[in-house]
């Protein structure tokens, strides 16, 4: 990024060094970049209803006189104001926690407009916690907008952001259209227009249209990127082959357990890849807990037998660190003299000097750390081999990194997302893709179970059971709406208030995104020996983590996850051989039942799930639930937006049937463009 566009940043007015920094730290550089952010949310100030229609868990304004004088519970900081409100049809009572100075601006008989969400407050009735309270006239100027709401850091506020966007939309900063105009559809907003209507809509309707208008164009970027790549690397033959298994070794039949049917077959597709004709370009494609890492680890030994480096790369430290533990675990049983080494940003100092320098000098045989391992560029003597684990983006950018750094290893992507086939066909292109469609012997299935919060001792008991039993539990934390210091705050409180329900030999552990990645590793490592039997977590368990005697999953807030979340962290458990539970809270307050979790207790089949969430996301889902784990695009979702992405494989297709490998001089912004654009850096 130039000088010039941090210029043109600080010159939005409102924007100081210490905005400007704060910006820096989300990756937002230019006025550009500040468009990118896009909301997360939407705040749709809708006019107040009567108190009568408040329903537990549905967020509620109301337009009512405080009827009662503030009462103050308890003492300093913890201290709780509460009063109660009526209009014509109803009361409900209002509370205020840590903020005891509110007490002075409550008055009997004022009349405000309330806005929060309701819960049912046992014998108080229905209540509001925390509402936002303002004047009625405040609010009536407010009517019938949307206010977007983004995710910002920590002393970056709501205000402050969105004045920001407006400056930069007024300051005429955008980018280029991505989409050739003769692509568009009557209709279709400008990408400017899409620019504003994303971030200040004036109705749904326009929000809509501008939100289909910036998805197309995402998803066809994405798409002419990889047919690009796909081209490239279509043209030579295989750079690394690897004909030979040395006689020595068949760790497949040291593994202590049999390969399944499908993991023979899947074996058997990867190693004629690897000595085949043209590179290796493979999805291997499994439900959760249907061993992936074996295979991983056999295709990285053929690569050794071969005089080759394999690199094994995760998305979390966490995940890497378990994959580095075990294999070098399993070689050594195997008194394999294969060196492994683990590079994550956590390896730091004469540690990290020697990993990088046997992997320089190819003494380092396998390699296992984080996405970034590739993208910082680590040289290595004679890699042949990648295999990204839990990769739902198929490694665009790694392959550009590599291709640019001339080195051409085979590929190998392992994800647990079950991509319809036709969907992968569409992103991927000719990508080969092999199927792990059969579970190891002996497991049960697990038992599902949806539930509302007041099952919750019951739960724990459970949880004691089994930890009784030697097991352990995972409790994935509920969720609150604001950023990742709440998350972090609501995990502690959640983790205390458990170890001091439970007898004192059951250890209580924490896990969440704030937390420096050695004291994850620690805490993971306690728990997979059985240290800390009972974690509390944030979502960051939900990839890959395999402790076969976790045997209970409980996830608070289970209504807010994505089909696909909520499959992913259950499959952390049903790993060994014991029985093991999902336990799904639904703390919505709603008596209906979900049809979401609903699902999750029908089935367990990971494809399954897949087809029924694209049934029941409707086209007006726009950001009703959180988007799942996989795929994230800045906006796109490729379940819910597959309509858009079928016309984008359309748009694709025909820009590169007039220019097939976008060079013609009308195509080269779009082609600078396409060739920037790295899905991996957006968004999230
Ligand atoms: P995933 O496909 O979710 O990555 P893992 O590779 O973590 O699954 O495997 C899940 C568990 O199953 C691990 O504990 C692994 O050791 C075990 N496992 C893998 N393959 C087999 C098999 N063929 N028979 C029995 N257990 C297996
Ligand atoms: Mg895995």
């Amino acid at each position: 990024m130039g000088d010039k566009a941090k210029e043109a940043l600080r010159q939005l007015e409102g924007i100081g060094p210490k905005t400007a920094q704060l910006l820096g730290t989300m990756g937002i550089h230019t006025p550009a970049d500040l468009l990118r952010h896009f909301p997360v949310d939407y705040e749709w100030f809708t006019p107040p209803v009567p108190i009568r229609q408040a329903v537990p868990g549905s967020f509620l304004t109301v337009r009512a006189r405080i009827d009662t004088a503030p009462v103050t519970h308890g003492f300093g900081k913890n201290a709780i104001v509460s009063f109660r409100i009526r209009d014509e049809s109803g009361s409900l009572r209002i509370s205020y926690f840590h903020a005891p100075y509110i007490k002075s601006s409550i008055h009997k008989g004022e009349e405000k407009v309330f806005r929060g969400r309701v819960r049912d407050g046992g014998s108080y009735g229905l209540s509001l916690d925390q509402p936002e309270m303002m004047e009625p006239e405040a609010y009536e100027a407010l009517t019938g907008s949307i206010r977007p709401l983004y995710s910002l850091p920590k002393g970056l506020s709501q205000k402050r952001f969105r004045e920001a966007i407006r400056q930069a939309l007024r300051s005429g900063a955008s980018w280029p259209d991505l989409l050739p105009a003769d692509c568009l559809e009557a209709g279709m907003p400008s990408g400017a227009e899409a620019l504003r209507g994303i971030h200040f809509p004036a109705s749904r309707s326009q929000l809509e249209a501008a939100r289909s208008r910036l998805v197309l164009e995402e998803f066809t970027a994405f798409i002419l990127r990889v047919r690009l790549l796909r081209q490239e690397e279509g043209k030579g033959e295989n750079p690394c082959p690897m004909p030979v298994s040395a006689p020595s070794s068949q760790p497949e039949q040291l593994l202590p357990f049999a390969l399944t049917g499908a993991q023979q077959r899947a074996l058997k597709e990867i190693e004629a890849d690897l000595k085949g004709e043209k590179r290796m370009n493979r999805l291997l494609q499994g439900d959760v807990g249907s061993g992936k890492t074996a295979l991983a680890l056999l295709a990285l030994l053929r690569a050794v037998d071969n005089g080759y480096q394999g690199a094994l790369m995760a998305p979390t430290e966490v995940l890497a660190e378990q994959h580095f533990a075990k294999i070098s675990a399993l070689l050594e049983s195997w008194k394999l003299p294969v060196k492994t080494v683990l590079l994550t940003s956590s390896v730091k100092g004469t540690a990290r000097r020697e990993a990088l320098g046997a992997i320089a000098a190819g003494e380092a045989g396998i390699v296992i750390g984080t996405h970034a391992l590739i993208q910082e560029g680590v040289a290595f003597h004679r890699l042949g081999l990648v295999i990204t684990d839990e990769q739902h983006r198929f490694g665009v950018r790694q392959r550009s990194v590599l291709a640019e750094k001339g080195t051409q290893p085979h590929m190998l992507v392992m994800s647990a997302t079950p991509i319809p086939r036709t969907l992968a066909i569409i992103l991927y292109g000719d990508l080969d893709v092999s199927v792990l469609d059969e579970r190891p012997a002996g497991r049960l299935p697990l038992k599902n179970a949806v539930v509302p919060p007041s099952y919750r001792e019951n739960a724990y008991r459970l949880i004691l059971r089994e930890v009784q039993k030697g097991n352990r539990a995972y409790i994935i934390c509920p969720l609150v709406e604001e950023g990742e210091s709440l998350q972090a705050e609501n995990v502690e409180d959640y983790s205390r208030h458990l170890q001091n329900y439970f007898p004192p030999e059951v250890k209580v552990g924490q896990l969440h995104g704030r937390m420096k990645a050695e004291e994850k590793n620690r805490i993971m490592r306690a728990f997979a020996a059985g240290d800390v039997q009972v974690l509390v977590a944030t979502t960051v368990v939900e990839v890959g983590v395999d402790v076969p005697e976790a045997t209970v999953m409980m996830i608070e807030n289970a209504e807010r996850f994505g089909l696909a979340q909520l499959h992913q962290l259950r499959g952390r458990v049903g790993r060994g051989k014991d029985q093991s539970y999902a336990i799904f809270v639904d703390g919505s307050g709603k008596k209906e039942k979900n049809k979401r979790l609903e699902v999750m207790a029908s089935t367990n089949d990971g494809f399954q799930i897949a087809e029924e969430d694209l049934k029941l996301r409707g086209p007006g889902d726009l950001f009703g639930i959180r988007q799942s784990g996989d795929m994230r695009f800045a906006l796109g979702d490729i379940y819910q937006d597959h309509a858009l992405l079928l016309k984008a494989a359309e748009l694709a297709t025909r820009v590169l049937e007039k220019d097939p490998a976008l060079q013609a001089a009308e195509h080269s912004a779009l082609r600078e463009l396409v060739l920037q654009y790295e899905p991996e850096d957006m968004g999230l």
